[in-house]
């Protein structure tokens, strides 16, 4: 068996085991998902898949329906735009990990974790649960 056929019979159980037909449209799109190292905007997804002849529209509704069943994550990062990635199976759906946005070229990468310590927790007693840490800069390129 090739790499090729496992990615894409990968890609086909996960979106079954959620309870979407795995059409060839969103198998795609996952598998560009996955080979991606940082969320991806519709745009770019969408660029992926011009080869394979899906259009834009296509594209949408497949990332949103993937969204809502809790396969991908969509977030907007300070720029208003969505942006789609993979929710990994020791995440969950309704927290991220942080993300860190670079000012200069607006590069987007996903970071492992970052630690709270009780004292930024208690500066506010207003502090409740986390579900996005964004933090901005200048990446090692634009430094
Ligand atoms: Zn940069
Ligand atoms: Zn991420």
């Amino acid at each position: 068996m090739n790499q090729d056929t496992t990615a894409r019979s990968w890609a086909r159980q996960t979106i079954q085991a959620v309870g979407l037909r795995a059409t060839a449209a969103r198998v795609a799109t996952l598998l560009v998902l996955r080979d991606s190292s940082a969320p991806r905007t519709h745009a770019e997804v969408s660029a992926c898949l011009a080869e394979y002849e899906i259009d834009k529209a296509t594209v949408f509704r497949n990332l949103n329906d993937m969204v809502t069943a809790n396969l991908l994550r969509r977030s907007e990062l300070g720029d208003h735009v969505w942006r789609f990635e993979i929710i990994a199976e020791e995440e969950q759906a309704h927290t991220s990990h942080p993300h860190f946005v670079c000012v200069d070229c607006g590069t987007v990468s996903c970071m492992q974790e970052i630690e709270l310590t009780n004292k930024s927790k208690t500066a506010s007693r207003r502090f409740g649960q986390v579900t996005e840490i964004l933090l901005r800069g200048h990446c090692r390129d634009c430094v």
